[in-house]
């Protein structure tokens, strides 16, 4: 399994430009290679497609000598990557465009090699040494790959591609219908479970920490741009910024570990695919959001060191329809309604419970049939939930 870490990064002025460079120079390959692609009559694979780039070089792209040759070949499997998506797109009948000509990329991946991951900079060959703000290590010696990327807030990253050594899965016909568990993430709480545990609040949990970010966010704009208290003061809010994710983390690591020592199965949702938009508060709403896919992947981290399946599922419709397997009532429901009340089978229940068990539901499904069965048909309401933040701070989650 691969799993990514993403860290801040800070190039200077100098690297920024050299960066925007390389950009274009690998939009220039992207485009070379389309082009080389669609004129041909025969298929060129992305091997032999590699195998152009040095003939280029020393032909009519002496550009291209000036990035490293693995990202190069890189930007040309971007095509592949795209035509085999395309295709897949095609099978299930969906209309799918051309590939398009970039005018420029936003990231550039050194895969295997030209990188070094250092403590406080990560070296990237032909770019220089690029400080990097690390909040946690890289888990893992295996890096397979160093990915530099811009976003559209001209914020700069650098993921770490780590693969990890993955134990065999548990057999499914060893696990026991009380091993499952679905776990539904919404806006309210973080998120609720099949079984009625709920995670209250990460804002109200993160709160001190989030007001001093604010604080120290309002202290740094009445200071003179440039000026030595500004920098001072920068360095504050850097500090604040990374209490609250250190805070945020450790809670997540502890949940994280909770769940997989606990049970056999662990159903989530997809949450790229889950629009958690509805409510928005600035800064909470952008821990939150990141709360969640920081929690899918230690799940899926420490589950694959021991054996436990971890299925995500698609969240469409698991708010609406009627967890009771015998109806199939899709129960409409404004994000005030807190309660599942369904008028089909007569069955309440938390409105995220009831969200938590059709994720279990569809999960289970997805790792074999054999294991729908296993979904609970009870129709008890177990609205009293028990608070995961309280367990985590009394302690008795060790990270
Ligand atoms: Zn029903």
């Amino acid at each position: 399994m691969k799993l990514a870490y993403q860290y801040k990064a800070h190039p200077t002025k100098e690297q920024q430009t050299e960066l925007y460079r390389q950009f274009n120079v690998h939009a220039d390959i992207y485009n070379k290679a389309l082009e080389t692609l669609n004129k041909s009559d025969e298929w060129i694979s992305h091997y032999q497609m590699n195998n152009k780039l040095p003939k280029w070089k020393r032909g009519e792209h002496p550009d291209f000598k000036t990035i490293h040759s693995k990202s190069a070949q890189e930007t040309v499997g971007r095509i592949y990557r795209a035509i085999k998506g395309l295709s897949s797109q095609k099978q299930k009948n969906r209309k799918v465009g051309k590939l398009r000509y970039k005018n420029t990329v936003n990231s550039i991946e050194y895969n295997q090699s030209g990188f070094t991951v250092h403590d406080d900079y990560i070296e990237l060959s032909k770019i220089g040494d690029i400080p990097i703000t690390k909040h946690r290590p890289v888990g893992g010696n295996d890096i397979k790959s160093v990915i530099i990327k811009q976003t559209r807030t001209s914020e700069w990253f650098i993921s770490v591609i780590v693969s990890v050594d993955e134990t065999e899965e548990i057999p499914i016909e060893d696990i026991h219908s009380d091993d499952v568990v679905g776990i539904d993430v919404n806006v309210s709480n973080l998120f609720a479970d099949t079984e009625g545990n709920k995670l209250e609040s990460l804002y109200k949990f993160l709160k001190p920490e989030l007001e001093r970010v604010k604080k120290e966010h309002r202290n740094l704009s009445c200071k003179e741009y440039g000026s030595n208290n500004y920098y001072k003061q920068k360095k504050k809010l850097a500090k604040a910024y990374s209490n609250l994710v250190n805070k945020r983390d450790d809670l997540l690591h502890k949940l994280s570990k909770w769940y997989v020592e606990k049970y056999d199965v662990i159903a989530l949702e997809d949450v790229d695919s889950k629009e958690l938009s509805e409510q928005s508060n600035g800064l909470g709403k952008y821990i939150r959001s990141q709360a969640w896919s920081r929690f899918a992947e230690f799940v899926n981290y420490k589950a694959s060191q021991v054996g436990v399946h971890v299925v995500s599922v698609d969240p469409a419709y698991t708010s609406q329809d009627c967890s009771n397997r015998e109806c199939s009532n899709r129960v409409k429901k404004s994000l005030s309604e807190r309660e599942h009340s369904c008028s089909e089978c007569g069955l309440e229940l938390d409105r995220d419970v009831n969200a938590a068990r059709n994720i279990l539901r569809k999960g289970l499904e997805k790792i074999g049939q054999g294991l729908a069965e296993l979904t609970p048909v009870e129709t008890g309401t177990s609205c009293d939930a028990v608070s995961l933040s309280s367990v985590a701070e009394a302690g008795s989650l060790d990270a």
